[in-house]
C-alpha cells in the first residue's frame, strides 16, 4: 500500500478512504461484499460487518475492525479520534449520498475528491496477476470451445448463451465475467445485443462476446463466426477488422499511447471504408474490473507499460447486415505485447 501512500501525499490530504469493492480488494485482498479501507501515513484499517469477521481475517493483512450498523459512522469516528483535518475519497466512486453523510459526521475534516488514485496503480500487473488472467482467458477459450461443440444450427442465442455460462462454471469459473453476448444475423450488428430466443439460422453471423472470473480476474474474448456458408461482403468484413486488429496486436508495445492504437486500428479500417462502422473505441483495460484503466480511444493520452493487460477489439457493425468483431485479451510486454487468448480468429463456418 506505500506507493498509494505517496500517491495521497501528492494530493495533499493526510488520509484516504476508499469503499469500491475493487479497489478494497486489490489494496487488502478483502473479498467480501461491504468494506471500506481508510489508510493514512502509518496505518491501513479496514472495516466491515460482523458477517465478514473470519474471512476478513483470513484474507486481509492489515487492520481489521467490524462495524454494527452503517461503516460510514464507524470510518468517521476512528477518522475523528485521530483528528485527521484532511482526507482524500473517491470522487468517481462515493455516491452523492455517502459523501452528504461523510460531510455531516466529519465537520472538522476537509474532504478532498481524488481521481484514480488505486485505478492507475491497477493497470500495471503484477506477475501473479498476469498469470490469473492467464488462467482466466484459457478458461473462457475452453468454455468456448466445448460449448461450440454442442452447436447446431437452429439453436437459440439464449441457449447458446447457457452452454456457455455453464461450461465456464463446470470449468472453474467463479462467474461470468458480464452477461455474456450471443447474436446472430442481422442482431449482430447490435455490438452489445442481449441473446433474445432467435433461432441461429444457416448463412447468417453469430457473435459471441464473453469473458470468465476467475480468482477474481476477467478474461474477454469475441469471436464472430459464419454459420453455413459466408458472402462476399461478409468475408470482406472479416477481413478487414481481422487486419486492423492484427495491425494493432503488431504496433502495441510500451510507450505508446492508446490514442495513437486506436488511430492505426481505424487506418485500417478506413483503407476498406468501413471506419465509419466502427462505433466504439479499440479496446479497454482489465483485472479485477472487466472495464479498467486505460481506455484505449480517440482521446487516451496514456502510455502503454510492460505489464498492462487490454483488450483489442475492433469491429464493424452495418444496420440490416451484421456486425464483426474480433477481441482478444493481450498483455503488454518489454518489446510488444503477447496475446492471452488462444482461440483461432481466421474465419470459421460453423
Ligand atoms: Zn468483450
Ligand atoms: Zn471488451
Amino acid at each position: 500500500m506505500l506507493p498509494l501512500l505517496n500517491a495521497s501525499n501528492e494530493v495533499k490530504a493526510e488520509a484516504f478512504l476508499t469503499a469500491a469493492l475493487p479497489n478494497v480488494r486489490y489494496l487488502t485482498g478483502f473479498t467480501g461484499s461491504n468494506a471500506a479501507v481508510l489508510i493514512t501515513a502509518t496505518r491501513a484499517i479496514l472495516f466491515t460487518d460482523p458477517r465478514y469477521k473470519t474471512q476478513s481475517a483470513q484474507e486481509a493483512d492489515c487492520d481489521i475492525q467490524i462495524a454494527k450498523g452503517p461503516l460510514a459512522k464507524r470510518v468517521s469516528s476512528v477518522v475523528n479520534r485521530m483528528r485527521l483535518r484532511t482526507l482524500a475519497f473517491e470522487l468517481n466512486r462515493l455516491s452523492f449520498e455517502d459523501h452528504e453523510q461523510l460531510k455531516e459526521l466529519l465537520k472538522n475534516v476537509t474532504l478532498i475528491g481524488v481521481g484514480g488514485l488505486v485505478e492507475t496503480l491497477r493497470m500495471v500487473k503484477s506477475a501473479d496477476e498476469i498469470a490469473t488472467i492467464r488462467a482466466s482467458v484459457n478458461l473462457n477459450s475452453v468454455a468456448l470451445e466445448q460449448a461450440l461443440g454442442h452447436f447446431k444450427p437452429g439453436m437459440a442465442e439464449v441457449d447458446l448463451a447457457a452452454e456457455i455460462d455453464y461450461r465456464m462454471r463446470l470449468l472453474g469459473a467463479d462467474s461470468t465475467a458480464f452477461d455474456t453476448i450471443v447474436a446472430s444475423g442481422p442482431r449482430t450488428a447490435l455490438p452489445h445485443a442481449h441473446p433474445s430466443a432467435h433461432p441461429i439460422e444457416a448463412n447468417e453471423l453469430l457473435l459471441i462476446d464473453m469473458g470468465a472470473t476467475v480468482a477474481g480476474y476477467a478474461s474477454d474474448m469475441t469471436r464472430t463466426y459464419v454459420v453455413g456458408k459466408a458472402g462476399t461482403k461478409i468475408r470482406r468484413m472479416y477481413k478487414a477488422v481481422l487486419d486492423s486488429q492484427l495491425a494493432a496486436l503488431a504496433l502495441l508495445k510500451p510507450g505508446i499511447t492508446c490514442a495513437k492504437l486506436d488511430r492505426a486500428v481505424r487506418n485500417v479500417l478506413r483503407g476498406y471504408g468501413l471506419d465509419k462502422l466502427f462505433v466504439h473505441s479499440t479496446g479497454h483495460g482489465l483485472g479485477l474490473e472487466i472495464h479498467e484503466r486505460p481506455r484505449i480511444g480517440r482521446k487516451e493520452a496514456v502510455k502503454f507499460e510492460a505489464g498492462m493487460t487490454v483488450t483489442i477489439e475492433p469491429g464493424v457493425y452495418e444496420e440490416g447486415v451484421g456486425g464483426v468483431r474480433i477481441e482478444d485479451t493481450v498483455v503488454v510486454t518489454e518489446r510488444g505485447c503477447e496475446v492471452l487468448t488462444p482461440t483461432k480468429k481466421d474465419l470459421v463456418v460453423l
